[in-house]
């Protein structure tokens, strides 16, 4: 059976090479989520044009039924006009046709401002849609730079995590606590003691801890000043198993 501090040496070397992998992304990862939001930005804009688009093309159809309706009622009373039996008639009449071509009048002058707005509009909406049309070919380019890492990373990551899994399960659960915890701010929560000193904050390491740290394989020791897990430098990580 292998020394705790030897699985956690295996832990540590695994959990760089994945760091390493995880670097070649770079930036990708965040410029993939501001492309994203400035894309939906953008459809968000554009779609609501689009709606108030499609409101003002429902108004523009049904005043061209309305004005054919006041037409056909001022033609019929103009005919009535005709059959008339007195002036008081007429003249009533008369009245409710001007009623209906003053509003005959203003819906055309409306529709006329309408369809200024219309054509505004339509100009707008094209606008905001080539550039969401463009920022959604941003978007995809890096989406696609991103799953060509992905696909090639991906055999390697999968090994490199299956022996991970496979050591995690060795080392006890405080110790694998531990080494969790330090990772959440050092990465590197297991380091070398080289020339008695810490590999991770170059402080020394008291001679006789050194001597501890040998000849206890399965015990956990820190360094004082960081905090890391400490490896006697006779551990030495097969590197077979990482491949
Ligand atoms: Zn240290």
């Amino acid at each position: 059976m292998d020394a705790e501090i030897y699985n956690i040496a295996v832990l540590a070397r695994i959990d760089l090479e994945l760091d390493d992998l995880k670097e070649e992304f770079g930036d990708l990862p965040e410029r993939v989520e501001k492309f994203q939001k400035k894309y939906d930005e953008l459809s968000a804009i554009a779609e609501e044009t689009k709606g108030i688009l499609d409101d003002v093309r429902k108004f523009t159809s049904s005043s061209k039924i309305t004005l054919a309706d006041l037409k056909d009622k001022e033609t019929k009373l103009s005919e009535q006009q005709f059959l008339v039996r007195n002036n008081k008639e007429f003249d009533a009449i008369s009245s409710e046709i001007t009623g209906i071509k003053d509003e005959y009048t203003k819906l055309v002058d409306e529709l006329r401002t309408v369809g200024l707005k219309e054509e505004n509009l339509t100009m707008m909406l094209k606008e905001q849609e080539e550039k969401a049309e463009t920022a959604k070919k941003e978007l995809e380019d890096q989406k696609a730079e991103m799953n060509e890492i992905s696909s090639d990373q991906n055999e390697e990551v999968q090994g490199l995590i299956d022996v991970r899994n496979e050591y995690k399960s060795k080392i006890d659960k405080e110790n694998l606590e531990t080494y969790e915890l330090i990772r959440t701010y050092h990465k590197d929560a297991a380091v070398y003691v080289r020339k008695n000193s810490c590999a991770g904050c170059f402080s020394s390491v008291p001679a006789q801890k050194i001597v501890e740290i040998r000849n206890n394989l399965d015990e956990i020791y820190r360094c004082e000043a960081c905090g890391r897990v400490l490896i006697p430098e006779e551990i030495i990580v097969d590197e077979d198993i990482l491949y």
